[in-house]
């Protein structure tokens, strides 16, 4: 978002510094455009108006008018949870390297490859990778709205995979790289916390049933001296 109302042009961006949302002031800006390297891109240079620190944003333009801002540097790289299995953050790792050269296509590769990944880490060895992942789907390994990204992923995979004479645009790979970045989460990360969330409650719900005096107690707590300061 922009902002002239203020004489300097003002952004509304992310800073990683801050952490948050946040106004920034333009700088500095550059277009480039050479039709022998690639499509027009618009880079923006901004400091934070919180914390001073310059950020620097690319838009490119895909034929429909600068697209959103994107942060080239410092880089939005999140590292994954060490949850996840070390050869399945390199795999990610290696797409968001070619994402940040701006190897779009190269990138929707490297996702596809991170999903084959995903099956073999769960004994999955299907003939193609469809196969593999209606089986992770079968043994429950994934549920159905998994498994619908996965194969999002699987035929922009596709697409980056075989030449088709068009290249996977930023957007999608961005969004496949986002995808792959959540269904590892989901899998690795969030399930293993549901379920010891889910242990932990199923103790304290025994317990509970094993004590069926609680409300004497907590009278008792209740009137104990000392206990009413709270
Ligand atoms: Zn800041």
């Amino acid at each position: 978002m922009t902002d002239n109302s203020t004489g300097s042009t003002k952004h509304y961006v992310l800073c990683n510094r801050c952490q948050k949302p946040t106004n920034a002031t333009e700088r500095g800006v550059v277009t480039s455009f050479d039709p022998e390297v690639g499509i027009p891109s618009l880079v923006t240079l901004v400091s934070c108006d919180t914390c001073k620190f310059p950020l620097l944003f690319l838009q490119e333009d895909y034929g429909q008018g600068w697209d959103d801002m994107f942060r080239v540097w410092p880089s939005a790289t999140r590292y994954l949870s060490s949850a996840v299995p070390k050869p399945l953050r390199d795999e990610h790792n290696q797409a968001r390297k070619c994402f940040d050269a701006k190897a779009y296509t190269a990138a929707a590769v490297m996702v596809g490859r991170t999903l084959e990944g995903v099956c073999a880490e769960n004994n999955v060895k299907e003939r193609t990778l469809i196969l593999s992942l209606r089986k992770m789907k079968d043994n429950n390994l994934i549920d159905e709205r998994l498994y619908q990204w996965a194969d999002e992923l699987r035929v922009l995979r596709n697409e980056g995979a075989h030449y088709t004479g068009s290249q996977v645009s930023r957007e999608d790979a961005a969004d496949a790289l986002a995808l792959s970045e959540a269904l590892l989460d989901y899998m690795y990360v969030l399930s293993a916390k549901f379920e010891e969330f889910r242990k932990r409650r199923s103790g304290k719900t025994r317990a509970a049933a094993a004590v069926p005096t609680q409300p004497a107690t907590k009278t008792a707590s209740a009137t104990r001296p000392g206990k009413t300061s709270k």
